[in-house]
């Protein structure tokens, strides 16, 4: 069917959810994937199919489907074609090699002639090419940090969010290796039909992506300092200004970048600023 994109999600796990909620902020109307493999959104041309993420990638060079939402790391470890067009800012991790606690690291070369479990075989074989470093390597799928303490490796490669996983497994971590988000990816070729409704919701990404990363905000200022705030939060073109039934006063709405958020708000409060809301954006097209 060229009229209708076809997208795949994770079924379960870690990147299901922000997948979702990403689709659904774009005006998708789509169930949650609880025993379904497939759901056509009752608004949009697009069908939702719901996979393991591990299988995305085959999915997607085989034309099964046209683009799927996946993590980097897991899209670089397949080396399947497809493109990453779309960065998406959740399921933020880093894949790291770790050695036992008691060792002493000394550098790369620690790793020369060790061995290292991991299930990124391809990502870790690169890495290690690229630091002309030679170490063998053990593919195992699940655990792998508890490889180190059975005597299976004498390191490991895996995924780290907060570290405490190694911890209790009496690993440190040593080298950072590769930084993953998830990714929306597609086919490399798509039909113009096909590529059109990609490009729409692209467009919608954009405006929730930005929307998440910025906020409205509206205060009240002395006239006299009108200028200064607008040099601080100038907004998207510039800020509302309407006057307020006091006197001298008025009340100023822009928008304001989430990153620098509290830095401005104190220099907004040292040039008079007063009573300062901030509110949430649910969609914004620049
Ligand atoms: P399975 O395939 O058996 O469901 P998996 O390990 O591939 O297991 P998840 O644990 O759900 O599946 O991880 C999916 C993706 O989510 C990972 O490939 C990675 O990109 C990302 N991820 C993994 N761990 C974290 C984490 N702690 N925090 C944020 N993102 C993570
Ligand atoms: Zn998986």
């Amino acid at each position: 069917m060229n009229n209708i994109l076809r997208i795949a999600i994770q079924k379960s796990g870690r990147l299901q959810e922000g997948s979702l909620k990403l689709l659904k902020d774009c005006g998708l109307n789509i169930s949650n994937g609880k025993d379904q493999l497939k759901t056509q959104a009752g608004n949009f041309p697009i069908e939702v199919l719901f996979l393991r993420d591990d299988d995305i990638p085959q999915y997607i060079e085989d034309g099964v489907a046209d683009a799927g939402i996946i993590g980097e790391n897991v899209f670089i470890e397949k080396q399947k074609k497809g493109n990453i067009i779309k960065r998406l800012d959740f399921s933020k991790c880093r894949l790291a090699l770790a050695i036992p606690r008691s060792e002493q690291y000394t550098g790369l070369t620690w790793f020369e002639g060790k061995n290292i479990a991991t299930s990124y075989p391809n990502i870790v074989s690169d890495y290690l090419k690229k630091n002309n470093i030679k170490a063998g390597i053990h593919e195992i799928s699940g655990s792998v940090e508890i490889a180190p303490g059975i005597g299976l490796a004498d390191a490991i490669c895996d995924i780290v969010s907060t570290g405490s996983t190694l911890l209790s497994n009496g690993l440190k971590e040593v080298e950072l290796v590769l930084k993953s988000e998830a990714v929306l990816i597609s086919r490399i070729q798509l039909e113009k039909s096909k590529q059109d409704i990609l490009d729409k919701l692209l467009f919608r990404i954009e405006a929730v992506q930005q929307a998440r990363n910025n906020k409205y905000i509206l205060l009240n200022c002395p006239n006299e300092s009108i200028e200064a705030i607008t040099n601080v939060i100038p907004g998207m073109k510039s800020p509302t200004i309407l006057p307020l039934g006091k006197e001298g006063w008025s009340s100023l709405h822009s928008v304001v970048d989430e990153n620098d958020f509290w830095e401005k708000i104190d220099q907004l409060k040292a040039l008079g600023a007063q009573g300062i809301l901030v509110i949430p954006i649910e969609k914004m097209i620049k």
